[in-house]
C-alpha cells in the first residue's frame, strides 16, 4: 500500500470498530495487513507480536482505501448474484441429470421438488435460484468431504481440509497446505465428473502445475478424464447460475 489515495465521501467515514472487521492472526506475518475479500469483509492480519487494537488503528489509517475496496466488492457481488431467474417448469442439472422444477402444495404451503429433493419455499412465484442454491450447497457440504477422503485414501494422499465454495470460474483448487476447495456446482454434475475434479485436485498434491507430467498422472488415476473435462466445458453456462 505504498500509494495513497484520497476519497471524497458525501458523509465522513465513521472509524472502524472491532465488529466491522475480521481479525486473522498469522504467526509468520511480519506486519499488519488489511484487505477486503470478495464478500466485502475487511480482513485484518495481526502479526505474532501485534495486537488487535493496533491492527484496528492500522486499518483506520487506510479507512478510505478499504471503504473503496469494500464498495467495489459489494458492487460486483450484486452484479454477479443470481441474475438467473428460475421458476416452476424450468429445468436444471442435478446429479448429472436434467430435472424439472415442480411446485406443489403441502397443506397450503408451496413445496419445490427437483429430483428426489423437496423443500418448502416462501412463495411459489419467487425466483427459485436462491433457495435452490442454498439447498444444493448444503448437499455439497454434506457429501463432498466424504468423497474427497474416500478418493484420497484410494490414491494414498493426505487432505487436511475440504472447503465448499461458490466460485464463478473454478471447479476446484488445491493448496500446498492440503486444503481442497470444491465448487458446490459439482453437485449438479454426475458423481463421476465430480470425482474426476477431486482426483485432479489430489494429483496436484503430487505435481503443483499443469505440465504434461501432471496430466499423465491424472490419466492414470482417471482414464476417462477427457470425457469429464469436455462435459464440464460444454455445460459450464448451464451450470453457472
Ligand atoms: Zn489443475
Amino acid at each position: 500500500m505504498s500509494d495513497q489515495s484520497i476519497s471524497d465521501s458525501f458523509q465522513p467515514l465513521a472509524p472502524l470498530r472491532r465488529a466491522d472487521v475480521v481479525f486473522k492472526s498469522h504467526p509468520r506475518a511480519k506486519r499488519y495487513l488489511a484487505k477486503v475479500d470478495k464478500e466485502g469483509h475487511i480482513l485484518l492480519t495481526v502479526p505474532r507480536a501485534g495486537t488487535q487494537r493496533d491492527a484496528l488503528a492500522f486499518a483506520n489509517k487506510h479507512r478510505a482505501w478499504l471503504e473503496e475496496e469494500r464498495e467495489k466488492a459489494l458492487r460486483s457481488l450484486a452484479a454477479g448474484e443470481s441474475v438467473t431467474c428460475l421458476g416452476a417448469g424450468d429445468f436444471i442439472w442435478f446429479r448429472g441429470e436434467k430435472v424439472e422444477l415442480k411446485i406443489e402444495k403441502d397443506f397450503g404451503r408451496p413445496v419445490l421438488r427437483f429430483g428426489s429433493e423437496r423443500l418448502f419455499i416462501a412463495d411459489e412465484n419467487m425466483n427459485l435460484a436462491r433457495p435452490l442454491k442454498e439447498r444444493i450447497r448444503q448437499i455439497a457440504q454434506a457429501e463432498f468431504p466424504h468423497a474427497v477422503h474416500r478418493l484420497a485414501a484410494q490414491f494414498g494422499e493426505k487432505v487436511k481440509k475440504v472447503v465448499v465454495r461458490d466460485q464463478k470460474t473454478r471447479w476446484g483448487s488445491c493448496s500446498t497446505s492440503g486444503t481442497i476447495s470444491l465448487n458446490w456446482r459439482l453437485a449438479l454434475t454426475a458423481e463421476a465428473t465430480r470425482d474426476y475434479v477431486i482426483i485432479h485436485e489430489l494429483m496436484h498434491m503430487r505435481r503443483f502445475d499443469h505440465s504434461p507430467a501432471f496430466w499423465a498422472l491424472v490419466e492414470k488415476a482417471c482414464p476417462d478424464y477427457r470425457t469429464h473435462e469436455n462435459w464440464l466445458k460444454s455445460h459450464q453456462d448451464e451450470l453457472n447460475w
